[in-house]
């Protein structure tokens, strides 16, 4: 038996502003397994946030379906954790408070929060402490450096255990050193939870450490040019970065990125 995919978009359009608007997806594709670590790279503007607007249930697609755990996505999902490339953590709150946001902000989470407040915080440390931000709880935003917030948003993400984690450039506005310590960081967090994951990024080798699978898009109206399979065993490690099989990956998927940019320029050129 076959099991259903997770994800499912099934030759979805989306145009932005009605009939004369910027269409930004056309007759895009792709499904998702249950548990699996997918990374979507492309061109800047080919449509990839809107992709994952489409699955979050944040916009609604102009054609075509968006199904989620089985059920057509009207409306925005709870079972999802989103982060995005800025932290967005309120700066009023502790880490801890933070973290713990979700169970205040989704109704049927509050009614859990106030049956066993503690258990929720004990969870929330746990996951602080899994990110390397044990005694940091009950520090303001501002006291933490970008990296830290971000592994604050990452727990945030993923405090109330959803099913589907979407990540949207997560990692984009911190220096290399930083995002590559993050990818560890989001690897260990995904192998302890095992959430379906869609990441966006335009960091090709970020895509070739984390995903199971990589889709790269066409420029804008994106659709899903080729994927590739990442096949390197688990926990990967920075060294594996180095090996010819890695760098191939790379090489491949660059090559596939820049001919979809000279196709755009072509097609502005005309
Ligand atoms: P990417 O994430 O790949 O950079 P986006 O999905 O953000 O691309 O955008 C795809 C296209 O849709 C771009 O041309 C962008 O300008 C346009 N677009 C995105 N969001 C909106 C919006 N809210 N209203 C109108 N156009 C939008």
């Amino acid at each position: 038996m076959t099991t259903r995919p997770f994800v499912e978009i099934d030759r979805v359009w989306m145009r932005y502003n009605g009939s004369g608007g910027t269409l930004a997806l056309r007759n895009t594709s792709l499904t998702v397994d249950k548990q699996e670590f997918v990374a979507v790279v492309g061109p800047s503007g080919c449509g990839k946030s809107t992709l994952m607007r489409l699955v979050t249930g944040l916009w609604p697609a102009s054609a075509g379906s968006v199904i989620v755990a089985g059920k057509e996505v009207d409306r925005p999902l709870s079972i999802a954790g989103m982060a995005f490339q800025n932290p967005t953590l309120l700066p009023w709150r502790t880490v801890l408070d933070n973290v713990m946001l979700p169970f205040e902000v989704v109704d049927t989470l509050a009614a859990r929060l106030r049956k066993d407040r503690a258990l929720y915080e004990q969870q929330c440390r746990e996951l602080l402490e899994l990110v390397g931000l044990k005694g940091f709880e009950h520090k303001n935003p501002w006291q933490l450096s970008g990296g830290m917030q971000q592994r604050a948003s990452l727990c945030r993400a993923l405090v109330h255990q959803p099913q589907l984690l979407m990540l949207d450039e997560p990692f984009g506005a911190l220096d290399v050193f930083t995002r590559e310590d993050l990818w560890s960081v989001l690897q260990n967090l995904w192998l302890a939870r095992r959430p379906t994951v869609i990441l966006v990024t335009h960091d090709l080798r970020e895509a070739a450490f984390l995903a199971d699978r990589i889709l790269v898009m066409t420029a804008r109206p994106g659709r899903i040019m080729i994927e590739r399979k990442v096949d390197l065993p688990r926990p990967r490690t920075p060294q594996m970065t180095y090996s010819s099989y890695f760098q191939d990956l790379v090489q491949d998927l660059r090559e596939h990125i820049d001919r979809a940019r000279q196709g755009e320029e072509l097609a502005h050129a005309e």
